[in-house]
């Protein structure tokens, strides 16, 4: 039997979060599964089935993904949202001698390819129709390893190796390392959002917040141009791109505010330019996120100083749309924020300087605490619909893929 098996290339893969709702648990782990399957289908031969509680990644006899298969492999499992960690393992057959083999072959590399000197076993018996139990099994692998690798001691409290060894019905598993995912719930238990999508730090951390949850994405970004350059466009799709190696390959609407900007420019109070613009692109966000059937807009917004994002400006923002809007950065500090953009990798392309609409007509002192009566009333100045009509018509809308 074990002829049939690619021992060396396995993967062992642990449901977080999704382990412990109850009665959702096989919907959460059928939808996991199925997040993983389709993202391996790019690499041939490998595949992935769920056994007793765990997901496997292997690939088929005769195909060796290789050292740097394996690495993208496990880089690309680690970003499926309902990954809590992630360990490349040997199988064996669950008897102790195929088991103190595995172990010994598992150390020998561990030596060559490390310089390993010390370890430590620990075992873990899912099977307790196994004849040993847990400590013994540790024990007399212990042994085999220690006879099996002449250079190798025991240091049971700070091993160079704690080699984990877990007996499960027909197949043992060896391993070492559990390369930690992100959690969180599979893509498309959780409804469907559209992201207002700038170019800048937040709004793509917001994004993958709310995909990490199980939400499914569909975008929305807004431009200036000429005033924004076509380079300032190609870095948020670039940017997109970047979450989309999360959440999979979305839809993004591509659309020009500079009309309405004009419009507001023109005919309203110049410290209101920058929340009657937000307020319509909540409104066209709002728009399309009904065509597209998503039940929220998310927001990468943050409650604190900048004129558009106090209290007052935030209450005067949601007021514009009746859907829920997601902003589930609200309450934290910038520097978490740029921490999290940097572990996701979106932080260094979100820094490059490039122009964005909301800094075109930037008004001089805008007005921070805004009033809704007031707002409304210069919004009657505008046609408010016809100018969100003509933008949802003209958008373009682009296919954004995972970034390589
Ligand atoms: P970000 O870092 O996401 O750009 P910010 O701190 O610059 O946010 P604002 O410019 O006030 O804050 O934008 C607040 C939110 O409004 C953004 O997080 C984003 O969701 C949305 N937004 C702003 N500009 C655009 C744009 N050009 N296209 C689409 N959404 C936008
Ligand atoms: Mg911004």
């Amino acid at each position: 039997m074990t002829d049939e098996l690619n021992r060396e290339h396995i993967l062992i893969v642990r449901c977080g979060e999704v382990a412990l709702k109850g009665m959702n648990k096989p919907y959460f782990e059928r939808m996991l599964l199925e997040r993983i399957r389709k993202l391996l289908k790019k690499f041939d031969g490998v595949r992935a089935y769920r056994h007793e509680g765990l997901i496997y990644v292997r690939a088929d006899k005769d195909m060796n993904p290789g050292a740097e298969g394996r690495d993208r492999i496990i880089r690309e499992v680690g970003k499926v949202f309902g990954v809590a960690s992630i360990s490349p393992a040997k199988e064996c057959l669950s008897t102790m001698e195929s088991i103190g083999e595995t172990a010994v072959e598992y150390m020998m590399e561990a030596i060559e390819e490390r310089g390993v000197k010390t370890f430590k076993v620990e075992a873990k018996r899912a099977d307790k129709n196994f004849p040993v139990k847990s400590p013994d099994i540790a024990r007399q692998i212990g042994a085999a390893v220690l006879k099996g690798c002449k250079v190798l001691k025991v240091d049971v409290h700070n091993p160079d190796v704690r080699l984990f060894v877990d007996v499960r019905h027909d197949m043992s598993y060896i391993y070492q390392d559990k390369i930690p995912g992100f959690g969180g719930l599979p893509l498309g238990t959780n409804g469907k959002g559209m992201t207002l999508l700038s170019g800048g730090i937040d709004s793509p951390v917001a994004t993958w917040m709310m995909a990490k949850r199980g939400m499914l994405i569909e975008a929305v970004h807004f431009h200036s141009f000429p005033y924004t350059s076509q380079r300032a466009r190609e870095k948020v799709e670039e940017l997109a791109s970047l979450v989309a190696t999360y959440c999979g390959r979305f839809k993004m609407h591509v659309i020009n505010i500079l009309p309405i900007q004009e419009q507001i420019v023109e005919n309203c109070p110049e410290e209101e330019t920058t929340i009657l613009v937000r307020r319509f692109m909540m409104r066209i966000a709002q728009e399309l996120a009904r065509e597209t059937e998503c039940n929220m807009l998310i927001t990468g917004e943050n409650l604190g100083q900048v004129a558009s994002q106090t209290a007052e400006a935030l209450t005067v923002t949601d007021a514009s749309v009746n859907m829920p809007v997601m902003r589930p950065l609200i309450g934290m500090d910038k520097v978490d924020i740029m921490d999290l953009a940097r572990e996701i990798g979106t932080y260094e392309k979100s820094i490059e300087p490039y122009e964005d609409c909301c800094t075109v007509f930037l008004p001089k002192h805008p007005t921070t605490k805004p009033k809704l009566e007031r707002i409304l009333e210069s919004e009657s100045r505008l046609d408010c619909d016809r100018l969100i009509r003509e933008a949802v018509e003209s958008r373009e809308t682009v296919n954004i893929y995972p970034a390589e």
